[in-house]
C-alpha cells in the first residue's frame, strides 16, 4: 500500500508584509525520506498533522510511504509566488516520479493561504495532484481557519478540519485521515458537500470550550455519530484576514453518497446561522486593562490579540507593553517580542549587563506593518539570554521543536520582557520558562497571542483569568478597522443586512 505524502500549510494576513522561503525553512521544511523520518520523531518540526497521519498507518498494517515536500511556516502575509512556484516544480516532480504506482495520497493543508498572485494556493497544489495523479484516493486536511474556496472541496476525495480552537486535535485529525484514506483504498466512495455562510467570525468568537461555534461543531458531531453514511463534518470558520472571495464560514461533510452529505452540511449551515449575532468581538479597552494589571487580587493573563504571530501579526507592537511600564505595573511578563536587533544587542552586552533597550529601531526601508510597530525606549537588565531552541511544552506547540532565534529577557522596572529573533506567537510557556522565568509567581503574563496560548498557559490561567485587549495591530478583531479589497459583501459582523437564505434540502436526490 503505497501513499504519497505532502502538505502546504501557511496562514496568511492580506494586510502583512510577505512571507519569504527563509519562513518555511525557519519552521518546517521537510523533504523526502526526511519527512517520515520527522513524522517519527519524538519532536517533530512539523505540526502534528502527519506525525499523527504516519503513526495511525504504522499501527494499521504494512505499507509503504511515499513522501515528497511538506512545507509549513508561522502566519504571515502571503508567500512571495516564486518560492511558491518552486515548491509547485518539487511537488509535481515528486508526483510525476510516483505516477502509476500510488494507491493514495495524503496532503497536509492550512486553507488559509496566500501568494502574491494566487488567492488560493492549496485549491492550486490539489489540482495538481489530481492533473499528475487522476483519480487516486486523496484525503486532505485543514486548519479550521481555512476560507475553503470550491476548488478545495472538489479535487478531494475525504475533506478533515480541526475541530478544536486552540488547536489541539491536529494529531487525531491526522490519525482520521489515515482511517479515512483506508476506506477508500478499500474500495468505498465518498461524495462531499459544501455551504458557506455570509459571517466572517472575529478570531476571539471562535474558541471551541463554549460559545456559538462550540455549539456548531458539537452539534456536527453528534449527528454524525447517529447517521452511518456520514464520514466527516468540519466546521470552518475561516480567517478574515486572508480577504478573498471566498472568505465566510463554511460546513463541509464527506459522506457516502451526495444527499447525505447535502442535507447534513445544510442543517449544520442552518445552526451556525441562527447563531448569527454571537460571533463578535468584546475586548477590553487597553486603560482598563492596565487597571485590572494594577489591582487584580488574583494573577491574570492579557492577550495582545491585534498583534498575533499567529494570525500574521509582527509581534512587536508596543502598545500594552508602553501602558504598562508608564502605569508601574510590577511582577509581570511579558512575551514574546520579534526584535532580532535587540535579542543580538542583549547577547553582546551579556547576562547582568544594563543598558537602554531600543524596542523596534528604525532599519532600512520602512514597511507596511511600521503603522503599528512604533519605537520605544527603556531602561533594561539582561537576566537570561539563550539560543532559543526549545520544545514545546503544552499546547498546539507540545512536543514540537522550535527555533526562537537568540532570545534573552529584559527587566525593564517591574517588567520583564522576552526578547526573540524569529518571529513565533507566545503559545507555550517554555517561551519563558527555558529562561528560568516562573509564570507561577507572576502576577500578571501578557502574551503575543490570539487564542493558542490557552492550550499552553491553562495550568497557570483558567479563561475566567484571561483579558483579551483592544490595542491596534494587523489582526485586530474589530474587523472594521480594516480596508477589505475582496471579502464577500454583504457579510457579518460587517454589515447588518447581511441574509441567507438556506436551500431546500433535497429529498430524494440520487447521487
Ligand atoms: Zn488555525
Amino acid at each position: 500500500m503505497r501513499v504519497a505524502l505532502l502538505g502546504f500549510s501557511i496562514e496568511c494576513n492580506r494586510f502583512a508584509p510577505a512571507a519569504s522561503q527563509r519562513d518555511f525553512d525557519t519552521r518546517c521544511w521537510v523533504e523526502g525520506e526526511g519527512l517520515v523520518a520527522d513524522a517519527r520523531s519524538a519532536s517533530p518540526r512539523a505540526l502534528g498533522e502527519m506525525p499523527g497521519f504516519v503513526a495511525d498507518m504504522d499501527a494499521a498494517g504494512p505499507w509503504e510511504p511515499l513522501p515528497i515536500l511538506l512545507a509549513m511556516a508561522e502566519p504571515n502575509g502571503p508567500v512571495e509566488h516564486a518560492a511558491f512556484a518552486r515548491m509547485m516544480v518539487i511537488w509535481r516532480e515528486g508526483l510525476e516520479a510516483i505516477r502509476g504506482q500510488v494507491a493514495g495520497v495524503y496532503c497536509v493543508l492550512h486553507g488559509a493561504g496566500l501568494t502574491t498572485e494566487l488567492d488560493d494556493p492549496e485549491g492550486a497544489l490539489q489540482g495538481l495532484i489530481r492533473e499528475v495523479l487522476g483519480p487516486v484516493p486523496l484525503v486532505c486536511s485543514y486548519d479550521l481557519h481555512a476560507n475553503v474556496s470550491e476548488a478545495m472541496v472538489r479535487d478531494c476525495d475525504a475533506f478533515v478540519g480541526y475541530r478544536t480552537n486552540p488547536h489541539l486535535d491536529m494529531r487525531e485529525r491526522g490519525a482520521e485521515s489515515a482511517q479515512l484514506l483506508r476506506r477508500l483504498l478499500g474500495g468505498e466512495r465518498a461524495r462531499r458537500a459544501l455551504v458557506r455562510l455570509p459571517i466572517v467570525a472575529p478570531t476571539v468568537s471562535m474558541l471551541t470550550a463554549a460559545g456559538p461555534y462550540a455549539e456548531v461543531i458539537d452539534l456536527g458531531q453528534e449527528l454524525a455519530a447517529l447517521d452511518p453514511a456520514i464520514w466527516n463534518v468540519s466546521v470552518m470558520g475561516g480567517f478574515a484576514y486572508g480577504d478573498t472571495p471566498f472568505n465566510g464560514m463554511a460546513v463541509v461533510v464527506t459522506a457516502a453518497d451526495q444527499p447525505s452529505a447535502d442535507s447534513m452540511a445544510e442543517r449544520i449551515a442552518r445552526a451556525a446561522w441562527a447563531r448569527r449575532d454571537r460571533f463578535v468581538a468584546e475586548l477590553t479597552p487597553l486603560r482598563e486593562a492596565v487597571a485590572r494589571a494594577k489591582a487584580s487580587p488574583v494573577p491574570l493573563a492579557f492577550a495582545d490579540v491585534a498583534d498575533n504571530p499567529g494570525g500574521g501579526g509582527r509581534g512587536n507592537t508596543m502598545h500594552i507593553l508602553a501602558a504598562f511600564l508608564t502605569a508601574g505595573v510590577e511582577g509581570c511578563l511579558v512575551g514574546v517580542i520579534h526584535d532580532p536587533l535587540l535579542a543580538e544587542e542583549a547577547h553582546r552586552l551579556g547576562r547582568g549587563a544594563r543598558f537602554t533597550a531600543r524596542f523596534n529601531r528604525p532599519q532600512g526601508t520602512l514597511t507596511a506593518d511600521d503603522e503599528f510597530s512604533r519605537p520605544l525606549a527603556a531602561e533594561a537588565e539582561v537576566v537570561a539570554l539563550s539560543d532559543g531552541r526549545v520544545t514545546g511544552r503544552r499546547g498546539i506547540y507540545g512536543g514540537t521543536a522550535m527555533t526562537l532565534g537568540a532570545t534573552a529577557a529584559l527587566r525593564l522596572g517591574g517588567i520583564t520582557v522576552v526578547v526573540i529573533s524569529i518571529r513565533t506567537q507566545c503559545a507555550d510557556p517554555a517561551f519563558f520558562e527555558h529562561l528560568g522565568l516562573d509564570i507561577g509567581a507572576a502576577r500578571s503574563v501578557v502574551v503575543k497571542s490570539r487564542g493558542h496560548f490557552r492550550g499552553g498557559f491553562d495550568e497557570f490561567f483558567g479563561h475566567d483569568r484571561i483579558i483579551e485587549v483592544d490595542a491596534p495591530g494587523l489582526t485586530s478583531p474589530i474587523l472594521s478597522r480594516f480596508a477589505w479589497t475582496r471579502l464577500p459583501r454583504p457579510v457579518l459582523p460587517l454589515d447588518e443586512d447581511t441574509t441567507w437564505t438556506p436551500k431546500e434540502t433535497p429529498k430524494g436526490a440520487k447521487p
